[in-house]
């Protein structure tokens, strides 16, 4: 039986056992924290379940491309769903003074568009071809099984020229760029192709989970077992097994050595570099993922907000004042928690490490600029939402919270930055110049769990074979023409 050994249990980690089991591999999973999930991964305060890397999902609708994985894995079911945009917006945008309700369906969404600005016809109908065609290409997840309908074709030039050259207004600019926040990567320096395929996603269809994202993980990890998996959790690997110019073993922290012919490094990509021997690869691939820029980190508020002082919002804000700086985007939610009289606020901002970095966790300084920034982001909420007396703060967490989590450089959020700069030194990461050895993970292709899960499939197709991929998924010989 084909063996493989994966570093990393995040989504990218396990969603590509999932495909590699599926495939016929026997597959191990190797990760550092006590328990799989990584940022998926949800944690517990005062006993509300706090999102950490999961607020909503796209894609999700039958047939759609993150649907499509879960049906596959068999697990669609054990994952409680809650549809968005059903009687409302998915997002209320608050961009300055201007207001915009992000609808659910690319059809609404264009409307939306035609009646916010009624005077820029020409260039929304411009924006909505783009986004169709970006999204023919994702929804039966054609991209990645048929040449004709790869990426290549899609505009590569940032977000910012594009508007540009459409003409577009200020508050049009900003409706489409604020969506950016999702991935981190400045809209300046944003290929608009990138851009429009995140939103079409969304657009596609919008969800929550119905259940924690501690359990969604752990419904994944317990999928893989029943398919003849193995996860080991709470043992790094310290070390990737170079023998003959192949990967052939991955030794962890406590001494514990697995063998397999093939290796995926579900981390980040300058991890997987400081696991492999002296040497492995060239000086020119090594300084190419070194000098790779990642994004930036994140800062999250938790409150409990009591229920008789806001009932709860079914849409998210996304909210972003003048100067209209990245740095000044703000994503809330504010979900109801129907058996508890209060409801859980999340208010997520950009982080840097460099704001940071210079505090030890745990002591003094650390704790009040935690607080401080608790107390600010408290104000922006009640800013937005009115006056919310009796809010508690239940934790805050920053950039040095998710580098102690999952280990990304300077706790970087979403991994590479997918901008225009690095296209090219950030383009076919799954590969790597030692035989057996291939990455996955959100650095890969695109962050967020769709992105994640996109990446996976590549790099298991790279390993099994297009045609052993498109059998598990159910695509037919003609690529994203479907069996279904
Ligand atoms: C604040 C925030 C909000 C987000 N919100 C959303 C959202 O609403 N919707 C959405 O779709 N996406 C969202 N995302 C993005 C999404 O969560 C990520 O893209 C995805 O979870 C990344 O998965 P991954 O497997 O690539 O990385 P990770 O989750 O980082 O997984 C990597 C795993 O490898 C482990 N590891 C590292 N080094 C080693 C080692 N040496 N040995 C063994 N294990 C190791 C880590 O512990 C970790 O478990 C958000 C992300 C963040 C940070």
């Amino acid at each position: 039986m084909n063996r493989a050994v994966i570093i990393g249990a995040g989504a990218g980690g396990l969603t590509c056992g999932l495909l590699l089991a599926l495939s016929g591999f026997r597959v191990v999973v190797l990760e550092r924290n006590g328990q799989p999930g990584g940022l998926m991964r949800s944690y517990r305060r005062a006993g509300f379940d706090c999102p950490v890397g999961i607020h909503y999902l796209g894609a999700l609708d039958k047939g759609q491309p993150l649907r499509r994985l879960l049906d596959a894995f068999g697990v669609t079911e054990r994952i409680p769903l809650e549809r968005m945009g059903v009687s409302g917006p998915v997002d209320r945008y608050h961009i300055g003074e201007f207001r915009f309700d992000l609808p659910s369906g690319l059809d609404a969404f264009g409307h939306a568009l035609e009646s916010a600005f009624p005077k820029e016809a020409r260039a929304v109908a411009q924006i909505m071809a783009d986004l169709r065609s970006a999204w023919s290409r994702m929804e039966n997840l054609g991209f990645l099984f048929d040449a004709e309908r790869d990426l290549g074709a899609l505009k590569s030039h940032s977000a910012d020229k594009e508007f540009e050259s459409l003409g577009c207004s200020p508050d049009l600019a900003r409706t489409l760029a604020v969506s950016t926040a999702w991935f981190g990567v400045p809209w300046r320096s944003c290929p608009v192709s990138f851009l429009y395929m995140a939103l079409a996603s969304y657009l596609a269809s919008s969800w929550r989970l119905g259940c924690s994202g501690a359990r969604f993980a752990e419904v994944l990890g317990k999928r893989l077992l029943e398919l003849g998996g193995e996860i080991v959790c709470g043992d790094p690997a310290v070390a990737i097994g170079v023998e003959a110019g192949a990967a052939a073993h991955v030794r962890c922290a406590s001494g514990r050595v697995v063998r397999a012919p093939v290796v995926v490094a579900a981390v980040h990509p300058q991890r997987m570099l400081d696991l492999l021997p002296e040497g492995a690869v060239k000086p020119s691939y090594a300084n190419r993922i070194r000098g790779l820029e990642s994004t930036g980190s994140a800062v999250c508020l938790q409150a409990a907000v009591p229920a008789d002082v806001h009932p709860g919002l079914p849409h998210n804000i996304l909210s972003w004042p003048p100067p209209f700086d990245e740095r000044g985007i703000r994503f809330l939610q504010l979900r109801p928690e129907p058996e508890r009289s209060a409801g859980l606020l999340t208010v997520l901002k950009y982080g840097w490490w460099s704001d940071w970095d210079g505090f030890e966790r745990g002591e003094t300084g650390y704790r009040e600029a935690k607080e401080r920034m608790a107390a600010e982001l408290t104000a922006e909420a009640e800013a937005l939402m009115g006056p919310l007396p009796g809010l508690e703060v239940l934790d805050l967490y920053t950039p040095l919270t998710i580098h102690r989590w999952v280990d990304s450089p300077h706790g970087s959020a979403y991994g590479v930055m997918r901008s225009v700069q690095q296209r090219f030194q950030a383009a076919l990461l799954n590969r790597t110049p030692v035989k057996g050895l291939f990455a996955a993970g959100q650095s890969v292709l695109a962050p967020g769990i769709l992105g994640t899960a996109l990446g996976s499939t590549q790099t298991a197709i790279l390993i099994a074979g297009k045609q052993a991929v498109a059998k598990t998924l159910g695509i037919g010989e003609k690529g994203y023409g479907l069996n279904a």
